[in-house]
């Protein structure tokens, strides 16, 4: 009975970083960087006015002085300029130039006068207060210089490094592509939320939970469908998806029932390994490849939480594996717990708790439903306990691991 870390392992050796493409700008959040990328411009471009207002020669206005009555400067107006503009106008001696945020420092203006200290004219203008020399001014490259290294590759791209990206000139970026994951729940009795139920019947839930689960973890869901517990089918469905899937998940039919079909199909297909994993939820676990592009496949079990465990504790990891990002696993917190309760004796369990960070640390409450099918208490969680095999009884105030199970993470639109 593998242990959870060996069957992590196991699966962590079997997938690989998915090979670097160029992809538009768009489509790179969440996305590490396989490049260092230098910038095409200088930033600022040129010369610009950080305020509205007007471009003068500082030594025609130091001796404006707002506190000082009758000291105010009187300057002709000779031009205009708008961000987008170009300064075609100079400023010379005793002149001032309109100007707008972002526009282009005219020839000859080496000041702001910001539009607050004047009387905002159009043919004259009074300057109420000096400006020393360079005074908002945003001189060309002081940010970034053309051709400066901006970015290193296996950074993941954010929202600032998004814009860093557009704002040095690049529409598109070489990056690590979002794994295409196919996503199929198992099981006659599942019918497509939405629908009615006839006797006997529930709602397939877990189809919609892991293809979920794949979009928070950056990834793209390609096929997203529920097959009814035919063996036949079941291998025809997988054969159909390993041929433009980067990752399948199933759900449901790897346990001991009469009808656990898929176990049943690919137990003797050579490629993948059914297992029983000494965890709680999660026992029992199927992992291997489909397919002639040997398609990473993920049989999890049929129960809402074991799948949702089974996803957290080895699919996450590796999806993020095939997508370079590092660490594959939630950080490992510390936190006390609220109540006690009891774990199996030789098992991993992976209770759900609700955690919460007060003044001396993380403090956790366990759910009151812990067994697999609690799917309401499953939402009301937002960590998971991580007890070891050893450990059989826990009371309340004792510490315990503790992963915090994070929101959306990839939220994006992208077509597959
Ligand atoms: P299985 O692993 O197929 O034996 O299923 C175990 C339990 O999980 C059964 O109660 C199933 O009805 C339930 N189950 C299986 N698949 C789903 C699903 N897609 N959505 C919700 N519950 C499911
Ligand atoms: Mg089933």
């Amino acid at each position: 009975m593998p242990t959870v870390a060996e069957h992590l392992a196991t699966i962590l050796a079997a997938v690989r970083p998915a090979e670097p493409v160029r992809l538009p700008l768009a489509d790179a959040l969440g996305l590490i960087l396989c490049e260092d990328v230098s910038s095409l411009v200088d930033l600022p471009g040129f010369d610009n006015s950080a305020m509205d207002g007007y471009a003068v020669r500082s030594a025609d206005v130091l001796a404006a002085d707002a506190a000082v009555p009758g000291s105010s400067v009187t300057l002709p107006v000779v031009g205009e300029v708008a961000a987008g503009g170009v300064a075609t106008t100079p400023v010379g001696p005793g002149e001032a130039v309109r100007i707008m945020t972002g526009a282009m420092m005219p020839e000859g203006a080496d000041a702001i006068v910001k539009v607050e200290d004047t009387d905002d004219g159009t043919e004259t203008v009074e300057i109420r207060a000096g400006v020393p020399v360079g005074l908002s001014v945003r001189p060309a490259g002081e940010d970034v210089r053309r051709g400066a290294v901006v970015l290193t590759a296996g950074v993941e791209i954010d929202a600032r490094r998004v814009a860093l990206l557009a704002a040095t000139g690049h529409g598109d970026v070489l990056v690590r592509p979002r794994p295409r994951v196919a996503v199929v729940s198992t099981g006659a009795e599942l019918v497509e939320p939405g629908k009615p139920l006839a006797p006997g019947q529930i709602h397939d839930s877990n189809s919609h939970m892991l293809a979920a689960a794949v979009v928070e973890s950056g990834c793209v869901v390609v096929h997203r469908r529920s097959v009814d517990d035919d063996g036949d089918e079941v291998l025809r469905v997988l054969a159909e998806l390993a041929v433009d899937s980067d990752a399948i998940i199933t759900s449901g039919g790897v346990s001991m029932g009469a009808y656990d079909v898929v176990k049943e199909v690919l137990r003797d297909s050579g490629t993948v390994d059914f297992v029983q994993v000494s965890m709680q939820p999660g026992k029992p676990q199927g992992f291997g490849t489909v397919g002639e592009r040997r398609v990473p496949l993920f049989t999890l079990p049929g129960n809402p939480v074991s799948s949702y465990v089974s996803f957290e504790v080895f699919v996450r990891p590796a999806l993020r594996t095939m997508m370079g990002r590092a660490p594959v696993t939630r950080p490992a917190l510390r936190a006390r717990l609220l109540h006690g309760f009891d774990s199996p004796a030789g098992r991993t369990q992976i209770a759900r708790g609700v955690a919460t960070s007060g003044a001396d640390g993380w403090q956790a409450d366990p759910v009151w439903g812990q067994a697999s099918h609690f799917i309401a208490d499953l939402s009301r969680a937002n960590a998971f306990l991580v007890i070891p095999p050893e450990v059989t009884h826990l009371d309340a105030g004792d510490e315990v691991e503790m992963w915090l199970l994070g929101g959306a993470e990839g939220r994006v639109s992208v077509s597959g």
